[in-house]
């Protein structure tokens, strides 16, 4: 399987009281040197370095948040926070389902380099345990890491947890941390003990930091209430955000943006112990979604509430990094992708010597330098998924792979190429108004660039089934399976 890397170039940053120090060290010891030390060299120089916090938000929209424009107040503390960093405009996610989409932000690789490449199979839903991650790089150079999250889309299954010595999922009865196939052979679930509330998870993770505020670390949190509604938000929540309508979707959608409001509050909460604790001036933060939500149903649109596809309302994400001791922060236009979060952290800790991304650092894009355009690649393989019941409604999104970049998008059905799409994002940013013909210029390059990328999947077997797994799909039609979580139906979430 052939796929572009781009070489991690990093830049070492070194604080101004490590070049102090090295200052005199250099004055002490003649011939020394030039240039910034490794930063494994002690305590009191661990001391010294940036935390990392990673906050990943699942199932957010980013047209819902205030930051992007959305005029009812879901987000008050996120748009304090993109106010004081960097928001990126146009940043996507590699994949629309949950695991698949984490795998890419925590190892700055597109999926068909990690290994996790649909939510559930007999394989291909895990990450390699040969690809190093956000964790494993940090853990190994000294950083404290802790993962403190909110479902079981994220649990150890995936093989998210190698390099964290703190995994904490969030699944509350760890004996249905398994998916499991029923005698239907339906393959799922129990979300009434699978998730956790935001502010249970902030809880957690903000009494870790509290026994290692004077340590460096590398924490992830992760948040799920608006992916569902097992877990609603509290009644006040609730009833600041009213319905619009009469309608279901009226009232899930009011739910939804009650659930993202919570999120936000207990983001707030943790963002404030950082800042009572001392430990927001060295902690770098990135906030991303780890795709959107379609939350329109019907004929409107692209007529599907949930995620699993790749138009944009899918995949293009909110992204905020807040560097520690920049001075003023901005919007940033350019088109980015969730693989380039990894090397961005890399490169502002000064870590080198990680081997190479799909992704590169956004460093200098934060420092306004103009750089060539970035490719953004994603991709659905829903049909080879075991939890991916929405193909009974859409067969035609079985396969799905997409490439864009700042004015052109490429959604190609390799099973089916006749009924792929191409959108002109700069006359078109709603993805309307379809373009796609073999021969369009556009069609070609955009291709070509996706076959460098991917190696289209189209053996079953490669995720264990075979036909049998096509027999399980089938099952699930059949059955008129809907299930909950990353399922979706034609239609809102029960
Ligand atoms: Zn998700």
């Amino acid at each position: 399987m052939r796929r572009r890397r781009m070489k991690h170039v990093t830049q070492t940053p070194c604080s101004r009281s490590r070049h102090a120090r090295w200052l005199w060290l250099l004055i002490l010891a003649a011939g020394a040197s030039s240039g910034c030390p490794e930063r494994e060299q002690g305590v009191s120089e661990a001391e010294d370095r940036w935390n990392v916090l990673l906050i990943t938000l699942d199932t957010t929209r980013r047209e819902r948040l205030g930051c992007y424009g959305c005029p009812r107040a879901t987000s008050p503390n996120l748009d304090a926070l993109a106010a004081e960093g960097y928001r990126f405009d146009n940043a996507i996610a590699q994949a629309a389902v949950t695991p698949v989409s984490h795998a890419s932000i925590l190892t700055g690789l597109n999926p068909p380099g990690h290994g996790a490449r649909v939510l559930y199979a007999e394989r291909g839903y895990r990450v390699s345990d040969s690809v190093p991650t956000m964790a494993t790089l940090l853990a190994e150079r000294g950083w404290h890491t802790a993962a403190y999250l909110s479902s079981f889309t994220v649990a150890e299954l995936f093989g998210l947890d190698r390099g964290f010595a703190v995994y904490d999922s969030g699944c509350r009865d760890t004996r249905a941390d398994q998916i499991r196939s029923d005698s239907h052979g339906v393959f799922g679930w129990d979300m009434t003990v699978n998730q956790r509330r935001s502010d249970a998870t902030t809880d957690q993770a903000i009494a870790w930091l509290e026994q290692k505020a004077n340590r460096p670390f590398a924490m992830w949190v992760h948040y799920w209430d608006p992916h569902d509604t097992t877990e609603l938000p509290p009644p006040e929540y609730l009833a600041r955000f009213r319905p619009t309508g009469p309608t279901k979707e009226d009232r899930l959608s009011a739910t939804y943006d009650a659930e993202l409001a919570f999120v936000d509050a207990n983001l707030g909460r943790l963002l404030e112990f950082l800042r009572t604790s001392g430990l927001y001036d060295r902690t770098l933060i990135v906030v991303v979604a780890d795709h959107g939500e379609g939350l329109v149903s019907g004929l409107a649109h692209h007529g599907w509430w949930r995620h699993r596809l790749l138009y944009q309302e899918q995949i293009r994400v909110p992204l905020i990094v807040r560097v520690p001791g920049s001075p003023e922060g901005g919007v940033i236009g350019a088109t980015v992708r969730t693989i380039d979060i990894l090397p961005t952290v890399l490169d502002y800790l000064g870590v080198t010597g990680t081997g190479e991304f799909d992704g590169a650092s956004l460093r200098g894009l934060i420092a306004g330098r103009s750089e060539a355009p970035r490719l953004a690649y994603a991709d659905a393989l829903n049909g080879y998924d075991l939890t991916a019941g929405m193909v009974r409604v859409r067969p035609h999104d079985r396969i799905l792979h997409s490439v864009s970049d700042q004015d052109w998008k490429l959604i190609y059905r390799p099973d089916q190429p006749a009924g792929s799409e191409l959108y002109d994002l700069r006359q078109d940013p709603h993805e309307l108004n379809n373009l796609y013909a073999p021969s369009h210029p556009q069609v070609e390059r955009l291709l070509a660039e996706l076959r460098r990328v991917s190696g289209f999947v189209d053996d079953a077997r490669l995720f264990g089934g075979g036909s049998g797994q096509a027999d399980v799909i089938k099952r699930l039609g059949s059955l008129g399976y809907a299930g909950v979580s990353e399922t979706g139906t034609n239609g809102p979430p029960p």
